[in-house]
């Protein structure tokens, strides 16, 4: 059976949420508890929990999802200040949903890692 995980559905049109972008391969989201002013998410339709599940294949797929960040980024006038993209991966991450999925984060001072 296909997986139905929360974000597939969402893709799917299957429960409610604003698809701000979509395309073939992949489609956006607002966070629905965002940490910033712009908290956007970038997600395969494909179903895929970790990086790690990514055979070579798929490298057209992570790269693209890249882009689309991009993109969005400029749409929502983050170019010129900046933003921050995250992939949260497993419990040390404090990854809760388990479709890999691209955090874009902007619109405040985001601070930095160290
Ligand atoms: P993770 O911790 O897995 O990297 O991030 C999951 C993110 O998905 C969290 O920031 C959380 O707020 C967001 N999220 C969880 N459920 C939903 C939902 O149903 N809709 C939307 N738009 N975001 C969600
Ligand atoms: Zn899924």
């Amino acid at each position: 059976m296909a997986e139905e995980c929360i974000f597939c559905k969402i893709g799917r049109r299957k429960i409610p949420g604003d698809l701000i972008y979509s395309d073939d391969q992949a489609f956006v989201i607002r966070d629905i508890s965002p940490k910033a002013p712009i908290h956007l998410l970038v997600l395969p339709f494909e179903h895929v929990t970790y990086l790690e599940s990514f055979t070579q294949d798929r490298e057209a797929l992570l790269g693209h999802m890249m882009l689309v960040a991009r993109e969005m980024a400029r749409r929502e006038g983050l170019t010129e200040s900046g933003y921050r993209l995250v992939i949260n991966q497993g419990s040390d991450s404090g990854q809760e949903v388990p479709h890999l999925h691209l955090h874009v984060l902007g619109g405040r001072d985001l601070g930095s890692m160290g």
